[in-house]
């Protein structure tokens, strides 16, 4: 038995198929270009990986290549598609409507349908992936969407309200809902795993640091507060978009350059961040070879990222009252040890050291703190799709449980 976790976007759809009772990964892989004349699939499994070009006009064919790839005889990983048990389905926002993972069904699709306005780029597809896979699959087997805003959902009023009309908020649900709350809950569950303990009495900051970027301050294991906001576009700095700025900008933008508001959108999404910054590439890789040449900046670029990353630490020790543990995580937390470097530099007062000898090695999950650290610090891999896969099990077997 298996469950297969999927994440859609506009024209890709990835896929990870893991082992139903111990969650081990058995495949894992992705179409891309759906839509267009020919589509590129690729799969991994067994350490074979294979690669070719399929038809894939719309996500429900793409969805099916996945499944007759399962089936085929050269993978074998399945044998029916009744061998897949559940399927979970990475959903980007739930609004105030989904505060945890949920099972779905004809109402919950058309709850989705509502939050569209809220998440206009990633639901939709997400959606799309939905309708496919439960065209494909059997009736009766679960589909179960797991929701990047759900761990967020215990942050409280004072963190989540925008000081905006109150009516916004009645009327259109304008506050901050956060994201890679699958991500943030790992992590921070790792830690509890690593150390042996609960989450009671830890006060962490998440650093998920990837294309996108966002910290989370979890306390006692509840996601207190976020830096993104009610889309992804707030806070710290990432690879194009722009992070925390003042609001005022864009009509002044709008006046001077005699830009559209969808322009100026544009602007602050896809052209602004380590790329606006520093004009060269938004992937911070390309960035730092360029400062380390002497690229006034790149350096900058980078100075500005690390910078932002370190105040949203300084806030969040204060607003969970302390800070026992930083947890650095995804593509850049996981392993770059220079943004690391500066976040963590002249931070005794908080009681942060980190050895700087351990935090350039190229190892995976462990602590990079000196001894004498009071807070800890730690890198420690996300997986996300291991976390769909959990809890989409947990929630069908509870449910199944109790018999509703
Ligand atoms: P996402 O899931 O948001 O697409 P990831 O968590 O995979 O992003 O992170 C991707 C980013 O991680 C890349 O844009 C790159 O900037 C950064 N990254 C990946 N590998 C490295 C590395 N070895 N050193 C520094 N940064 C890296």
């Amino acid at each position: 038995m298996n469950i297969l976790v999927i994440n859609t976007g506009s024209s890709s759809l990835k896929f990870r198929l893991f082992n139903y009772d111990d969650l081990k990964l058995r495949a894992n892989g992705l179409v891309e270009r759906i839509g267009e004349a020919k589509s590129d699939f690729k799969m991994e499994w067994n350490g074979t990986v294979k690669k070719t070009n399929i038809e894939a006009a719309d996500h429900k064919a793409a969805f099916q290549v996945v499944i007759n790839e399962l089936l085929s005889p050269e993978c074998g990983l399945i044998k029916d598609v009744s061998d897949i048990k559940i399927v979970g389905h990475r959903v980007v926002h739930g609004a105030e409507k989904f505060l945890k993972t949920t099972i779905i069904n004809d109402d919950v699709i058309e709850q989705l349908k509502e939050c569209i306005p809220l998440a206009p780029l990633h639901n939709p597809p997400n959606l799309m992936g939905i309708t496919a896979a439960k065209e494909v699959m059997a009736d009766g087997v679960p589909h179960v969407a797991v929701f990047d805003t759900a761990f967020h959902s215990t942050m409280e009023r004072e963190s989540y309200l925008y000081a905006l009309p109150y009516s916004y908020y009645e009327k259109y649900s304008v506050r901050r809902y956060g994201f890679h709350g699958t991500s943030h809950k790992f992590v921070s569950q790792r830690l509890c795993e690593i150390l042996g303990q609960g989450p009671e009495g830890l006060k962490v900051v998440t650093c998920h640091l990837g294309n996108g970027s966002s910290l989370a301050a979890v306390k006692d294991g509840k996601s207190i507060d976020t830096s993104m906001g009610m889309t992804p576009l707030e806070g710290v700095v990432m690879g194009t978009r722009s992070g925390d700025f003042d609001p005022a900008i864009i009509k002044y933008i709008m006046d001077t350059e005699g830009k559209s508001i969808d322009d100026v959108d544009k602007v602050i999404n896809k052209q602004s961040g380590l790329l606006g910054i520093s004009g060269i590439s938004n992937d911070i890789r390309d960035v730092e070879d360029e400062a380390e040449k002497g690229h006034e900046r790149a350096n900058l670029a980078l100075d500005v990222f690390c910078y932002r990353i370190k105040k949203y630490v300084g806030a969040y020790a204060a607003a969970m009252g302390g800070l026992t543990d930083i947890i650095f995580t995804a593509g850049i937390g996981e392993n770059d040890p220079i943004v690391r470097r500066k976040v963590c530099s002249n931070m005794e007062f908080l009681g942060i050291s980190i050895d700087l000898e351990n935090n350039e090695l190229r190892k995976t999950e462990r602590t990079i703190s000196t001894p004498d650290s009071k807070v800890r610090v730690w890198i420690i891999p996300t997986d996300e799709e291991l976390m769909i896969a959990r809890e989409a099990k947990e929630v069908v077997e509870s449910t199944v449980a109790v018999g509703k």
